[in-house]
């Protein structure tokens, strides 16, 4: 790349530079020229202080135009941009820091001294702040600086960002996004989804994670549009906005939000062009009943955070249900055994990707990189998952959640889907614990909306359907799954929960 992943976000900018970008929740709004300058000199600021290319600079603040203008200000100044969920603690953050080694940690005012003191033991050597309003010491001190910063030039294998990863096992790894990998995902997207400067973007999802910063406004930025920009999903607030809005994007429990408010129809959404969703499998219920109320049809796509978008379901075809679409364009997929030899169609394996927006590795861990990749540069990504003949994916589940009872491979999302469809059943996830007899036995915990619904009931139910050992040994009922803040279910909540209920 002889540009940079900035100089090519900016070259997209509207020659007309009052054009706005962002609209906040109180009606304020930010022009592109805003963000252009913004960055320059959040820029100057981060390199005044010593900041040089490939530095990370690691920020844990809330979601605000401010926010994004410091990730744009990172990469105009070829730093490695380091976003993290507010929700970590102390520990953690030691963690990250003495991991990623940031030369800079931009935090919540209220949070300073707490991070100043980590940042101390860990040799990070200069704390900013930035406040939900934009108030804090970042602002403050690049308001110093000029309006214009040359970009600086990067290879298109120099990191553009490092975003650490939930996993449910083990530390958390720090996946290499280089220029390429978030530009030609960006550029991708931004054409098959057909954005164009006259879309609004609705977007109300956090910027920690790929799926609120990059999917969303680099399309937007890329395309000229504008977006509104709430701090978090709040009902009323979207339904008012969506009138005014052409493009959401959201995690699945988004749209379940919005079939719950009864006057979530037509009228509300008729403005829409699209509703895309991802990040966590999305209910074939949900689809049917968005399409009844809407008359539209989610595009579901998917991906992770190690390569940006892999497969979604095309704008002008057919989008089908339960299914997360054929591989994009640019983007080679596959399902192979554990072997790596690759399966025919629909036969069940884990999916593999390789693309230019597929990571360049954990930071500072070869191994497990090395575990994750084949030789011929196809990624593992651990999804279940199998390829139709149509060549659209089904994600059938995650591999580490897997559950082998008495010696058999029992894939959650099999049990899930047949509970899901039974009267008296919101949602449901299945998962394994230890059991003295056969080494994990499933178990299944249960949203219900019918309080008659038994446990003998669900087994009696599932006995007709499936073989015997998927057949859960217990059932358990909650008033709701636990999720993060991506709308994921946290399976490694309930196997806490739940890991001795065997050995009594
Ligand atoms: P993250 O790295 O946090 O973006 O999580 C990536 C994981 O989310 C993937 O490996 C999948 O397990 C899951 N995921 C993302 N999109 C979908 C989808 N549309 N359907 C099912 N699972 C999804």
């Amino acid at each position: 790349m002889t540009n940079s992943l900035f100089m090519r976000i900016q070259s997209r900018f509207p020659a007309d530079l009052s054009k706005v970008l962002i609209e906040t929740a109180s009606g304020e709004t930010y022009s592109y020229g805003d963000a252009d300058n913004a960055s320059a000199r959040i820029a100057g600021l981060l390199t005044a202080l010593g900041a040089r290319k490939g530095d990370r600079v690691a920020v844990q603040v809330d979601k605000s135009p401010e926010a994004l203008f410091l990730y744009l200000g990172c990469i105009r100044a070829g730093l490695v941009y380091l976003p993290l969920n507010t929700a970590y603690q102390a520990g953690e953050l030691a963690y990250f820091m003495g991991n990623a080694a940031p030369i800079i940690f931009v935090c919540q005012p209220h949070r300073e001294p707490e991070v100043s003191a980590i940042a101390k033991a860990q040799g990070v050597a200069k704390v900013l702040t930035l406040g939900t309003t934009g108030e804090g010491t970042l602002i403050d001190q690049a308001i110093a600086f000029p309006n214009d910063f040359a970009p600086v030039a990067c290879a298109d294998d120099d990191l553009a960002a490092i975003l650490y990863t939930s996993g449910t096992t083990g530390k958390p790894k720090g996946a290499m996004m280089t220029q390429t990998n978030l530009w030609s995902n960006a550029a991708t997207l931004e054409k098959l989804w057909g954005f164009n400067s006259e879309d609004v973007l609705l977007h109300a999802l956090p910027i920690f994670h790929t799926h609120g910063l990059f999917i969303a406004c680099h399309c937007v930025m890329l395309s000229g549009a504008k977006m509104f920009f709430l701090p978090k999903f709040d009902r009323e607030q979207v339904m008012a906005l969506l009138p005014r809005s052409t493009v959401m994007m959201g995690v699945p429990t988004f749209y379940v939000r919005l079939l719950s408010e009864d006057d979530f129809d037509t009228n509300v959404t008729s403005n829409m062009r699209l509703f895309i969703s991802g990040s966590a499998p999305l209910l074939p219920e949900t689809f049917v009943a968005f399409k009844e109320r809407t008359g539209k049809a989610l595009l579901e796509r998917y991906g992770m955070t190690e390569m940006g978008m892999a497969t979604s379901n095309p704008l002008n075809a057919e989008r089908i249900v339960h299914t997360v679409g054929p591989a994009l364009p640019d983007v080679d997929i596959r399902v192979c055994d554990e072997n790596g030899d690759v399966l025919g169609t629909n036969e069940i394996g884990v999916l593999e990707a390789r693309g230019p927006n597929v990571f360049a590795g954990y930071w500072q861990m070869p191994e497990k990189t090395a575990e994750e990749f084949r030789d011929d540069g196809f990624f593992i990504t651990g999804d279940i998952a199998k390829i139709d003949e149509k060549g659209y994916v089904h994600i059938v589940g995650r591999a580490k959640d897997l559950v082998i009872s008495g010696g058999f491979n029992v894939y959650p999302k099999e049990i899930e889907t047949v509970i899901d469809e039974m009267d008296g059943v919101i949602e449901s996830a299945v998962i394994g614990v230890a059991h003295p007899d056969f080494g994990e036995a499933v178990v299944a915990v249960i949203v219900r909306n019918d309080d008659s619904l038994s446990e003998d009931d669900v087994i009696g139910a599932i006995k007709g359907q499936l073989a015997n050992f998927k057949v859960p040994k217990r059932v358990f009922f909650l008033s709701e799954l636990p999720r993060n803040a991506m709308g994921k279910v946290q399976k490694n909540i309930l196997r806490e929960d739940y890991k001795t209920i065997f050995s009594n």
